[in-house]
């Protein structure tokens, strides 16, 4: 199929998933979210900020190169070390003491929702889902000021021991504090003098403080837990966050009894419908005993669907057993896509999973157990319906309505995705996987295994690059929950 072909593809697509949504009852989103403030740093914001410190003591913290922040001087240390070398990094702090100091001293241009689950249920909520169930176990009054306002997005409460659904901004935990994230961006020839030294950065970077405070779980409260049926009606759920579960707990508690608690909530969904589907969607997981148990023991059997990207692929196999593999698909030469697409069979397999959505630059390759119930036709069109989000999301920083989308309408198909899918196809024809008239409709049939692959809309120029990956995911996964009511309905 041409560029042109595929265009009209998206365009189809589009118009159908959207008839298609409204046979959607609910999604529940659960459980990460978090603030991301946004700080441009100018000359004179530097300047200022040095001045709140004697020069000498920030060049002894930035001998000893701080791996947290634990005052403020730590972060001035490392702001300086990441603008000399104009490296990203990202540190922890682990009190909410930085957010305040900052804040107070400092300030950001703008901030914005950040974390899976949050920027999930915003943009599920925004392309008109009937009803979107957030769970943020930490949602902060200022946190849920981030969630759009708006009668389709809810949270549970537990109200006199009773579990109702209620606008996140009436449903925070009074008393608790933010989880915020500071990103602060800095341009390339911005000139320093500190300490009797002087440099000029040398690229455009970014320094990241991600907040982990001590006291947060990923857990369900337990009288939500007990009376999850108060969710419902729901088709499906999106989960994520289960990055943020740590090996130990100074409680003495560890990530095992958080993985088991994750899977008995993901049990009591399915028991309360039998016919939900859960998706989890993957981020990094440095640490490999984490990413392990959450593959193994969360996602495997218990889940239906997974979304991820090269990378996450690369890293999911690797802790899986399949070393080879795994490099291969990082390596990213010309056999890359071939390797990836093995990767993702491979997850399909191990995970016994029934759908493995991968998303890159250009295009997507989807994945999918032989009993899937839609044709995959239906599964095109719910990529080609994310492809059109994503594309949005890149060109616009934002998804306000469907109405939006139409600018998404016009970026045009990747002919780089097209091209590194042709690439793809001597494989597959050779394989027996597909026909070369399948394989132009992004059509592959495996022996134990099917797939769908499309060439995706990429913006030139974005706007925004961060949640794309996010929104690719949540708007496939109910786009294709979508096709799957619509089709029990017409039945
Ligand atoms: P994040 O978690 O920040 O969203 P990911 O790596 O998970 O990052 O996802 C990024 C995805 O967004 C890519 O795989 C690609 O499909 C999509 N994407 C990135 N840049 C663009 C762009 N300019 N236009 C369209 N899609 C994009």
């Amino acid at each position: 199929m041409d560029i042109q072909e595929w265009e009209q593809l998206h365009t189809d697509a589009f118009y159908d998933v959207k008839r298609a949504l409204p046979y959607l009852e609910g999604m529940f989103v659960a459980y990460n979210s978090n603030i991301d403030a946004i700080k441009h740093l100018t000359k004179e914001d530097l300047s200022r900020f040095i001045g709140f410190f004697n020069e000498a003591e920030i060049q002894a913290r930035v001998e000893t190169y701080p791996r947290e922040v634990k005052e403020p001087l730590d972060f001035m240390a490392r702001l300086l070390i990441s603008m000399r070398e104009g490296k990203a990094a990202e540190i922890p702090t682990y009190t909410s003491d930085t957010h305040v100091w900052l804040k107070e001293h400092l300030g950001f241009d703008y901030a914005r929702m950040g974390g899976q689950a949050g920027i999930i249920s915003n943009l599920l909520t925004q392309i008109g889902l009937k009803k979107v169930v957030a769970y943020i176990p930490w949602l902060s009054e200022e946190q849920a000021d981030y969630f759009v306002d708006s009668d389709n997005l809810l949270h549970p409460k537990v109200e006199d021991g009773k579990v109702v659904l209620k606008p996140p901004r009436q449903a925070f935990k009074p008393g608790l504090e933010s989880k915020v994230n500071w990103i602060f961006e800095y341009s390339k020839e911005l000139e320093i003098t500190c300490g009797g030294n002087k440099f000029k950065v040398p690229r455009d970077n970014r320094l990241i403080i991600s907040s982990r405070p001590k006291w947060i779980r990923l857990d369900m409260d337990r009288e939500i837990y007990e009376h999850l049926d108060s969710l419902f009606p729901i088709d499906g759920a999106m989960l994520s966050g289960y990055q943020m579960i740590k090996e130990r707990y100074e409680d003495g508690t560890t990530y095992k009894d958080y993985v088991s608690h994750s899977v008995n909530a993901i049990e009591k969904l399915k028991a309360l419908n039998p016919e939900l589907r859960i998706h989890v969607e993957l981020t990094s997981i440095q640490n490999r005993v984490i990413r392990k148990a959450i593959l193994t023991e969360i996602v495997a059997k218990n889940v239906h669907s997974l979304g991820l990207d090269t990378v996450e692929v690369a890293n999911a196999l690797n802790v899986l057993g399949h070393e080879e593999l795994s490099y291969s698909v990082i390596r990213k030469e010309e056999t890359g896509i071939t390797s990836l697409y093995q990767g993702a069979v491979q997850l399909l397999k191990d995970l016994s999973l029934e759908r493995v959505h991968v998303h890159c630059l250009g295009f997507y390759i989807c994945v999918l157990s032989k009993d899937h119930p839609l044709t995959l036709k239906e599964h095109r069109d719910a990529l080609l319906f994310s492809s059109t989000l994503a594309s949005t999301k890149a060109l616009k920083g934002k998804i306000e309505n469907l109405e939006d989308v139409a600018a998404g309408l016009e970026v045009p198909v990747s002919s780089k995705g097209i091209e590194d899918l042709e690439n793809f196809k001597v494989y597959c024809v050779g394989k027996k996987l597909c026909t070369p008239e399948d394989f132009e409709h992004g059509y592959l049939y495996g022996p134990d295994h099917d797939a769908v692959l499309v060439p995706t809309k990429v913006v030139d120029k974005p706007t925004v690059t961060v949640g794309i990956g996010d929104t690719i995911s949540a708007g496939a996964f109910a786009a294709m929950l979508a096709k799957m009511k619509q089709t029990q309905v017409e039945e």
